[in-house]
Protein backbone atom coordinates (compact mmCIF):
# COMPACT_ATOMS: atom_id res chain seq x y z
CA UNK A 1 0.00 0.00 0.00
CA UNK A 2 1.43 3.50 -0.89
CA UNK A 3 -0.41 6.53 -0.85
CA UNK A 4 0.35 9.75 -2.47
CA UNK A 5 0.40 12.34 -0.48
CA UNK A 6 0.54 12.00 4.09
CA UNK A 7 -0.84 14.71 5.96
CA UNK A 8 -0.01 15.99 9.12
CA UNK A 9 -2.74 18.82 9.98
CA UNK A 10 -2.06 20.67 13.82
CA UNK A 11 -6.25 20.61 13.84
CA UNK A 12 -9.24 18.82 13.13
CA UNK A 13 -11.14 21.78 11.31
CA UNK A 14 -7.47 21.92 8.92
CA UNK A 15 -7.45 18.62 8.58
CA UNK A 16 -11.14 18.25 7.31
CA UNK A 17 -10.82 21.35 5.25
CA UNK A 18 -7.61 19.79 3.43
CA UNK A 19 -9.31 16.27 2.88
CA UNK A 20 -11.83 18.59 1.59
CA UNK A 21 -10.40 19.85 -1.13
CA UNK A 22 -8.30 16.55 -2.75
CA UNK A 23 -11.50 14.62 -1.99
CA UNK A 24 -13.51 17.54 -4.49
CA UNK A 25 -10.24 17.26 -6.52
CA UNK A 26 -10.97 13.52 -7.43
CA UNK A 27 -8.62 12.15 -4.59
CA UNK A 28 -10.08 8.97 -2.23
CA UNK A 29 -9.24 10.48 1.28
CA UNK A 30 -9.17 8.83 5.02
CA UNK A 31 -8.79 11.09 7.68
CA UNK A 32 -7.35 9.67 11.21
CA UNK A 33 -7.91 11.23 14.50
CA UNK A 34 -5.05 11.71 16.46
CA UNK A 35 -1.47 9.52 16.05
CA UNK A 36 -1.98 6.35 14.55
CA UNK A 37 -0.67 3.60 16.55
CA UNK A 38 1.42 0.67 14.54
CA UNK A 39 -1.80 -1.31 14.73
CA UNK A 40 -3.67 0.62 12.54
CA UNK A 41 -3.64 -0.35 8.73
CA UNK A 42 -3.82 2.12 6.18
CA UNK A 43 -7.10 1.18 4.28
CA UNK A 44 -6.64 -0.31 0.67
CA UNK A 45 -7.10 2.04 -2.71
CA UNK A 46 -6.75 5.14 -0.46
CA UNK A 47 -4.85 8.26 -2.28
CA UNK A 48 -4.08 10.83 1.01
CA UNK A 49 -4.44 10.04 4.69
CA UNK A 50 -5.12 13.26 6.51
CA UNK A 51 -3.57 13.29 10.63
CA UNK A 52 -6.16 15.29 12.90
CA UNK A 53 -3.79 16.71 15.56
CA UNK A 54 -4.61 18.89 18.27
CA UNK A 55 -1.19 20.12 17.85
CA UNK A 56 -1.44 24.49 17.65
CA UNK A 57 -1.30 25.51 20.50
CA UNK A 58 0.01 23.09 22.78
CA UNK A 59 3.74 23.59 24.30
CA UNK A 60 6.06 22.58 20.54
CA UNK A 61 8.53 19.81 22.46
CA UNK A 62 4.68 17.80 22.28
CA UNK A 63 3.45 19.29 19.03
CA UNK A 64 7.28 17.64 17.41
CA UNK A 65 6.95 14.51 19.30
CA UNK A 66 3.57 14.14 17.95
CA UNK A 67 4.29 15.34 14.35
CA UNK A 68 7.10 12.96 14.21
CA UNK A 69 5.17 10.16 15.50
CA UNK A 70 2.48 11.00 12.50
CA UNK A 71 5.44 11.02 9.79
CA UNK A 72 6.64 7.95 11.21
CA UNK A 73 3.21 6.39 10.99
CA UNK A 74 2.42 8.02 7.50
CA UNK A 75 6.68 6.46 6.15
CA UNK A 76 6.22 3.08 7.74
CA UNK A 77 2.49 2.11 7.37
CA UNK A 78 1.51 3.86 4.52
CA UNK A 79 4.02 4.37 2.38
CA UNK A 80 3.66 7.71 1.77
CA UNK A 81 5.31 9.27 -0.96
CA UNK A 82 4.92 12.55 -0.29
CA UNK A 83 4.80 14.29 3.17
CA UNK A 84 2.56 17.95 3.90
CA UNK A 85 2.35 19.76 7.13
CA UNK A 86 -0.66 21.15 7.41
CA UNK A 87 -1.68 24.62 9.00
CA UNK A 88 -4.10 27.16 9.42
CA UNK A 89 -4.17 29.88 6.28
CA UNK A 90 -3.83 32.62 8.48
CA UNK A 91 -0.87 31.32 9.86
CA UNK A 92 -1.79 30.66 13.00
CA UNK A 93 0.55 29.84 15.39
CA UNK A 94 2.81 32.49 18.22
CA UNK A 95 6.70 32.66 18.80
CA UNK A 96 6.52 30.09 20.86
CA UNK A 97 5.44 27.71 18.15
CA UNK A 98 4.38 25.86 16.49
CA UNK A 99 4.67 25.81 12.96
CA UNK A 100 8.40 26.71 12.84
CA UNK A 101 9.39 24.01 15.37
CA UNK A 102 7.23 21.12 13.41
CA UNK A 103 8.59 22.50 10.44
CA UNK A 104 12.22 22.37 11.70
CA UNK A 105 11.57 18.46 13.02
CA UNK A 106 9.90 17.40 10.11
CA UNK A 107 12.60 18.68 7.77
CA UNK A 108 15.76 17.26 9.77
CA UNK A 109 13.45 13.37 9.91
CA UNK A 110 12.50 13.63 6.28
CA UNK A 111 16.40 15.01 5.29
CA UNK A 112 15.78 18.20 3.43
CA UNK A 113 17.36 21.26 3.80
CA UNK A 114 14.81 23.51 3.11
CA UNK A 115 10.97 23.83 2.98
CA UNK A 116 8.45 25.52 0.96
CA UNK A 117 5.24 27.55 2.68
CA UNK A 118 2.36 27.58 0.67
CA UNK A 119 -0.59 28.50 3.59
CA UNK A 120 -2.66 30.95 0.78
CA UNK A 121 -6.01 29.69 0.18
CA UNK A 122 -7.29 32.04 -2.32
CA UNK A 123 -10.84 30.46 -2.77
CA UNK A 124 -11.18 31.49 0.82
CA UNK A 125 -9.43 35.20 0.05
CA UNK A 126 -6.51 34.04 2.05
CA UNK A 127 -3.58 35.47 -0.44
CA UNK A 128 0.06 36.44 0.06
CA UNK A 129 2.10 38.73 -1.95
CA UNK A 130 5.80 39.79 -0.90
CA UNK A 131 4.76 37.19 1.91
CA UNK A 132 2.90 39.58 3.60
CA UNK A 133 -0.52 37.72 4.35
CA UNK A 134 -4.38 38.78 3.46
CA UNK A 135 -7.63 37.58 4.66
CA UNK A 136 -10.46 39.17 2.08
CA UNK A 137 -7.83 41.77 0.81
CA UNK A 138 -7.06 43.30 4.15
CA UNK A 139 -3.34 42.90 6.09
CA UNK A 140 -3.66 39.45 8.83
CA UNK A 141 -3.18 41.57 11.61
CA UNK A 142 -5.83 44.32 10.36
CA UNK A 143 -8.05 41.23 9.49
CA UNK A 144 -9.66 40.73 13.20
CA UNK A 145 -7.02 37.68 13.59
CA UNK A 146 -5.27 40.71 16.21
CA UNK A 147 -7.78 39.92 18.73
CA UNK A 148 -7.67 35.64 18.52
CA UNK A 149 -8.16 34.46 22.30
CA UNK A 150 -5.23 31.89 21.61
CA UNK A 151 -2.65 33.14 18.67
CA UNK A 152 -3.49 36.77 18.05
CA UNK A 153 -1.93 37.73 14.96
CA UNK A 154 -0.27 41.05 15.19
CA UNK A 155 2.15 40.90 11.99
CA UNK A 156 1.29 40.27 8.34
CA UNK A 157 4.76 39.59 7.43
CA UNK A 158 5.19 36.06 7.61
CA UNK A 159 8.72 36.00 7.35
CA UNK A 160 9.06 37.87 10.60
CA UNK A 161 6.36 35.76 11.77
CA UNK A 162 8.25 32.43 10.94
CA UNK A 163 12.07 33.68 11.70
CA UNK A 164 11.46 33.74 15.71
CA UNK A 165 10.11 30.18 15.45
CA UNK A 166 12.85 28.41 13.22
CA UNK A 167 16.34 27.77 12.97
CA UNK A 168 17.54 28.89 9.22
CA UNK A 169 16.82 32.02 7.32
CA UNK A 170 12.92 32.60 5.73
CA UNK A 171 12.80 34.05 2.35
CA UNK A 172 10.28 34.35 -0.19
CA UNK A 173 9.35 32.87 -3.66
CA UNK A 174 7.78 35.81 -5.44
CA UNK A 175 4.35 35.67 -7.57
CA UNK A 176 6.07 37.29 -10.04
CA UNK A 177 8.18 34.04 -10.38
CA UNK A 178 5.61 31.56 -9.76
CA UNK A 179 3.41 33.41 -12.53
CA UNK A 180 6.73 32.12 -14.96
CA UNK A 181 6.10 28.43 -14.14
CA UNK A 182 8.06 25.28 -13.32
CA UNK A 183 11.48 26.73 -14.79
CA UNK A 184 11.56 29.86 -12.90
CA UNK A 185 10.73 28.92 -9.62
CA UNK A 186 13.03 26.13 -9.65
CA UNK A 187 15.74 28.65 -10.60
CA UNK A 188 14.70 31.02 -7.70
CA UNK A 189 14.68 28.12 -5.22
CA UNK A 190 18.04 27.08 -5.79
CA UNK A 191 19.13 30.62 -5.78
CA UNK A 192 17.56 31.53 -2.15
CA UNK A 193 19.61 27.61 -1.30
CA UNK A 194 22.94 29.07 -2.23
CA UNK A 195 21.68 32.31 0.10
CA UNK A 196 21.07 29.28 2.76
CA UNK A 197 17.38 30.11 2.72
CA UNK A 198 15.72 27.29 4.47
CA UNK A 199 12.36 28.10 5.08
CA UNK A 200 10.85 29.82 1.85
CA UNK A 201 7.00 31.90 2.12
CA UNK A 202 5.41 31.09 -1.52
CA UNK A 203 3.19 34.47 -2.49
CA UNK A 204 0.05 32.82 -4.39
CA UNK A 205 -2.70 35.58 -5.32
CA UNK A 206 -5.37 33.14 -6.97
CA UNK A 207 -6.07 29.34 -7.48
CA UNK A 208 -3.89 29.55 -11.11
CA UNK A 209 -0.66 30.22 -8.81
CA UNK A 210 -1.58 27.33 -6.77
CA UNK A 211 -1.81 24.77 -9.89
CA UNK A 212 1.72 26.24 -10.72
CA UNK A 213 3.21 25.96 -7.59
CA UNK A 214 1.77 21.66 -7.59
CA UNK A 215 3.82 21.14 -10.64
CA UNK A 216 6.82 22.67 -9.75
CA UNK A 217 6.68 21.07 -6.23
CA UNK A 218 5.34 17.49 -7.29
CA UNK A 219 8.62 16.09 -6.41
CA UNK A 220 9.22 17.92 -2.93
CA UNK A 221 9.22 15.24 -0.53
CA UNK A 222 8.00 17.75 2.37
CA UNK A 223 5.72 20.58 2.20
CA UNK A 224 3.90 23.15 4.06
CA UNK A 225 0.98 25.08 3.73
CA UNK A 226 -3.11 25.38 4.52
CA UNK A 227 -5.49 23.36 2.09
CA UNK A 228 -5.14 25.43 -1.14
CA UNK A 229 -1.57 23.88 -2.43
CA UNK A 230 -3.08 20.19 -1.15
CA UNK A 231 -6.23 20.87 -3.30
CA UNK A 232 -3.83 21.87 -6.27
CA UNK A 233 -1.94 18.38 -5.75
CA UNK A 234 -4.83 16.51 -5.90
CA UNK A 235 -6.18 18.43 -9.62
CA UNK A 236 -1.86 17.92 -10.57
CA UNK A 237 -1.92 14.05 -9.69
CA UNK A 238 -4.91 11.78 -10.85
CA UNK A 239 -6.55 10.00 -8.02
CA UNK A 240 -4.81 6.26 -8.35
CA UNK A 241 -7.72 5.24 -6.00
CA UNK A 242 -11.13 5.77 -7.28
CA UNK A 243 -13.93 7.87 -6.31
CA UNK A 244 -13.47 11.58 -4.00
CA UNK A 245 -15.96 12.95 -2.40
CA UNK A 246 -19.16 10.81 -1.32
CA UNK A 247 -22.70 12.40 -0.97
CA UNK A 248 -23.77 11.27 3.09
CA UNK A 249 -27.90 10.67 3.99
CA UNK A 250 -28.30 12.07 7.73
CA UNK A 251 -29.19 9.42 10.12
CA UNK A 252 -32.86 8.32 9.98
CA UNK A 253 -33.36 9.62 13.15
CA UNK A 254 -31.49 13.04 13.27
CA UNK A 255 -30.98 14.61 16.39
CA UNK A 256 -28.44 17.87 15.37
CA UNK A 257 -26.60 20.70 18.02
CA UNK A 258 -24.60 23.48 16.85
CA UNK A 259 -21.71 24.16 19.02
CA UNK A 260 -19.73 27.26 18.43
CA UNK A 261 -16.61 27.66 20.66
CA UNK A 262 -14.71 30.31 17.66
CA UNK A 263 -14.89 33.75 18.40
CA UNK A 264 -13.53 34.65 14.61
CA UNK A 265 -15.53 38.27 13.13
CA UNK A 266 -17.49 35.48 10.53
CA UNK A 267 -18.42 33.42 13.71
CA UNK A 268 -19.87 36.12 15.26
CA UNK A 269 -21.85 37.18 11.99
CA UNK A 270 -23.00 33.61 11.79
CA UNK A 271 -24.14 33.07 15.30
CA UNK A 272 -26.32 36.40 15.47
CA UNK A 273 -27.48 34.99 12.24
CA UNK A 274 -28.10 31.99 13.49
CA UNK A 275 -29.98 33.30 16.82
CA UNK A 276 -32.69 35.22 14.52
CA UNK A 277 -33.98 32.10 14.04
CA UNK A 278 -33.03 28.88 16.03
CA UNK A 279 -33.01 28.21 19.66
CA UNK A 280 -29.93 29.73 21.56
CA UNK A 281 -27.91 29.01 24.59
CA UNK A 282 -24.97 31.28 25.37
CA UNK A 283 -22.50 29.87 28.24
CA UNK A 284 -21.54 31.64 30.83
CA UNK A 285 -17.92 31.41 31.14
CA UNK A 286 -17.89 32.18 35.12
CA UNK A 287 -19.76 28.62 35.27
CA UNK A 288 -17.53 26.68 33.07
CA UNK A 289 -14.51 27.82 34.78
CA UNK A 290 -16.62 26.28 37.89
CA UNK A 291 -17.68 23.62 36.32
CA UNK A 292 -19.74 20.87 37.36
CA UNK A 293 -22.28 18.17 36.28
CA UNK A 294 -25.60 20.21 37.52
CA UNK A 295 -24.01 22.73 34.78
CA UNK A 296 -23.63 20.40 31.67
CA UNK A 297 -27.19 18.19 32.52
CA UNK A 298 -28.83 21.76 32.47
CA UNK A 299 -27.56 22.79 29.06
CA UNK A 300 -28.00 19.39 27.94
CA UNK A 301 -31.46 19.09 29.09
CA UNK A 302 -32.19 22.61 27.36
CA UNK A 303 -30.12 21.11 24.16
CA UNK A 304 -32.92 17.97 24.43
CA UNK A 305 -36.06 20.39 24.57
CA UNK A 306 -34.83 21.87 21.09
CA UNK A 307 -33.59 18.88 19.55
CA UNK A 308 -36.77 18.26 17.11
CA UNK A 309 -36.72 22.08 16.36
CA UNK A 310 -36.79 22.70 12.63
CA UNK A 311 -33.53 24.65 13.14
CA UNK A 312 -30.84 22.33 15.42
CA UNK A 313 -30.36 24.26 18.63
CA UNK A 314 -27.29 26.46 19.23
CA UNK A 315 -24.89 26.03 22.41
CA UNK A 316 -22.39 29.00 21.98
CA UNK A 317 -19.46 30.79 24.04
CA UNK A 318 -18.44 33.21 20.75
CA UNK A 319 -18.57 36.16 21.96
CA UNK A 320 -17.02 39.76 20.33
CA UNK A 321 -13.59 40.72 21.08
CA UNK A 322 -14.16 43.26 23.68
CA UNK A 323 -16.49 40.98 25.90
CA UNK A 324 -13.82 38.31 25.24
CA UNK A 325 -11.12 41.21 26.53
CA UNK A 326 -12.95 41.48 29.56
CA UNK A 327 -13.41 37.65 30.07
CA UNK A 328 -9.60 37.26 29.50
CA UNK A 329 -9.14 40.02 31.91
CA UNK A 330 -11.07 38.10 34.92
CA UNK A 331 -10.31 35.02 34.31
CA UNK A 332 -6.87 34.99 32.46
CA UNK A 333 -6.70 33.19 28.82
CA UNK A 334 -5.84 30.62 28.86
CA UNK A 335 -7.76 29.69 32.14
CA UNK A 336 -10.57 31.01 29.80
CA UNK A 337 -10.49 29.00 26.85
CA UNK A 338 -9.67 25.89 28.74
CA UNK A 339 -12.38 25.86 30.63
CA UNK A 340 -15.06 26.89 27.52
CA UNK A 341 -12.88 23.54 25.81
CA UNK A 342 -13.82 21.17 28.83
CA UNK A 343 -17.11 22.84 28.74
CA UNK A 344 -17.80 21.39 25.19
CA UNK A 345 -16.16 18.31 25.88
CA UNK A 346 -18.29 17.48 28.76
CA UNK A 347 -21.71 18.36 26.90
CA UNK A 348 -20.55 16.32 23.43
CA UNK A 349 -20.24 13.60 25.68
CA UNK A 350 -23.63 13.77 27.72
CA UNK A 351 -25.64 14.79 24.22
CA UNK A 352 -23.91 11.57 22.48
CA UNK A 353 -24.90 9.33 25.62
CA UNK A 354 -28.38 10.92 24.86
CA UNK A 355 -28.80 10.17 21.31
CA UNK A 356 -27.51 12.99 19.82
CA UNK A 357 -25.60 12.09 16.75
CA UNK A 358 -25.43 14.84 14.70
CA UNK A 359 -22.70 17.57 15.77
CA UNK A 360 -21.70 20.83 13.75
CA UNK A 361 -18.80 22.63 15.44
CA UNK A 362 -17.61 25.97 15.09
CA UNK A 363 -13.86 26.14 16.06
CA UNK A 364 -10.44 24.34 15.38
CA UNK A 365 -9.41 24.24 19.30
CA UNK A 366 -13.37 23.27 19.67
CA UNK A 367 -13.51 20.52 17.15
CA UNK A 368 -10.65 19.17 18.19
CA UNK A 369 -11.65 18.82 22.05
CA UNK A 370 -15.49 17.39 20.57
CA UNK A 371 -14.32 15.20 18.16
CA UNK A 372 -11.72 13.61 20.50
CA UNK A 373 -14.20 13.64 23.40
CA UNK A 374 -16.27 11.45 20.48
CA UNK A 375 -14.21 8.77 20.31
CA UNK A 376 -14.14 8.83 16.86
CA UNK A 377 -11.25 6.94 14.96
CA UNK A 378 -11.60 7.70 11.60
CA UNK A 379 -13.55 10.07 9.29
CA UNK A 380 -15.19 9.89 5.81
CA UNK A 381 -15.08 12.82 3.49
CA UNK A 382 -18.46 13.87 2.11
CA UNK A 383 -19.08 16.57 -0.57
CA UNK A 384 -18.47 20.29 0.93
CA UNK A 385 -21.23 22.56 2.62
CA UNK A 386 -18.73 25.59 2.07
CA UNK A 387 -14.98 25.71 1.12
CA UNK A 388 -13.48 23.87 3.19
CA UNK A 389 -15.65 22.55 5.19
CA UNK A 390 -17.21 18.80 4.44
CA UNK A 391 -19.53 16.99 6.04
CA UNK A 392 -17.56 13.77 7.55
CA UNK A 393 -18.79 10.59 8.85
CA UNK A 394 -17.70 8.39 11.60
CA UNK A 395 -18.03 5.09 9.55
CA UNK A 396 -18.29 2.80 13.49
CA UNK A 397 -21.24 4.69 14.57
CA UNK A 398 -22.48 6.88 11.78
CA UNK A 399 -22.08 9.66 13.74
CA UNK A 400 -22.33 13.06 11.23
CA UNK A 401 -20.50 15.88 11.76
CA UNK A 402 -19.39 19.86 9.87
CA UNK A 403 -16.03 20.93 11.81
CA UNK A 404 -16.11 24.60 10.57
CA UNK A 405 -12.41 26.84 10.85
CA UNK A 406 -12.71 30.01 12.47
CA UNK A 407 -13.98 31.97 9.72
CA UNK A 408 -14.98 29.70 6.89
CA UNK A 409 -18.15 29.98 5.72
CA UNK A 410 -20.39 32.69 4.91
CA UNK A 411 -23.11 33.91 7.59
CA UNK A 412 -25.95 31.11 6.43
CA UNK A 413 -23.44 28.60 7.25
CA UNK A 414 -25.45 26.77 10.09
CA UNK A 415 -28.38 26.24 8.13
CA UNK A 416 -26.71 25.65 4.77
CA UNK A 417 -24.87 22.73 6.64
CA UNK A 418 -28.22 21.39 7.53
CA UNK A 419 -30.25 21.71 4.23
CA UNK A 420 -26.83 20.20 2.52
CA UNK A 421 -28.57 15.99 1.61
CA UNK A 422 -32.19 17.02 2.57
P1 LIG B 1 -11.11 29.45 15.67
O1 LIG B 1 -11.28 28.36 14.67
O2 LIG B 1 -11.95 30.66 15.42
O3 LIG B 1 -9.65 29.76 15.89
P2 LIG B 1 -10.98 27.93 18.12
O4 LIG B 1 -12.01 27.00 18.65
O5 LIG B 1 -9.76 27.30 17.49
O6 LIG B 1 -11.68 28.88 17.06
O7 LIG B 1 -10.43 28.89 19.23
C1 LIG B 1 -11.25 29.68 20.01
C2 LIG B 1 -10.76 29.58 21.46
O8 LIG B 1 -11.43 30.60 22.18
C3 LIG B 1 -11.10 28.25 22.11
O9 LIG B 1 -10.04 27.82 22.93
C4 LIG B 1 -12.32 28.60 22.96
O10 LIG B 1 -12.47 27.78 24.07
C5 LIG B 1 -12.00 30.03 23.35
N1 LIG B 1 -13.22 30.78 23.70
C6 LIG B 1 -14.41 30.69 23.07
N2 LIG B 1 -15.32 31.47 23.65
C7 LIG B 1 -14.70 32.08 24.67
C8 LIG B 1 -15.13 33.00 25.65
N3 LIG B 1 -16.40 33.46 25.69
N4 LIG B 1 -14.22 33.41 26.55
C9 LIG B 1 -12.95 32.97 26.50
N5 LIG B 1 -12.48 32.09 25.61
C10 LIG B 1 -13.35 31.64 24.70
Amino acid sequence: MSIQLGVIADDFTGATDIASFMSDNGWKVVQFIGVPSPENVCPADTDAVVISLKSRSIPAADAVAQSLACLQWLKESAQARQIYFKYCSTFDSTPAGNIGQVSDALMSAVGVQQLIHCPALPQNKRTVVHAHLFVNGVLLNQSGMENHPLNPMRDADLRRVLAPQVHGAVGSLNLETIQQGTPAIHQQLAALTTQGVSHVIADTLTPADLVSLADALADQPLLAGGSGLGGALAKHRPSVAGSGAKVFTFPAEKKAVVLSGSCSAMTNRQVNAYCQRAAHFALDVGRCINLDAAYIREIADWVLAHVSDDLAPLVYATQPPEIIRDIQQKYGEQQASAAVEETFARLATDLLGRGVNTFIVAGGETSGTVVKQLDVQTLEIGKSIAPGVPWVRDPQRGLMLALKSGNFGNEDFFVTAQEYTE
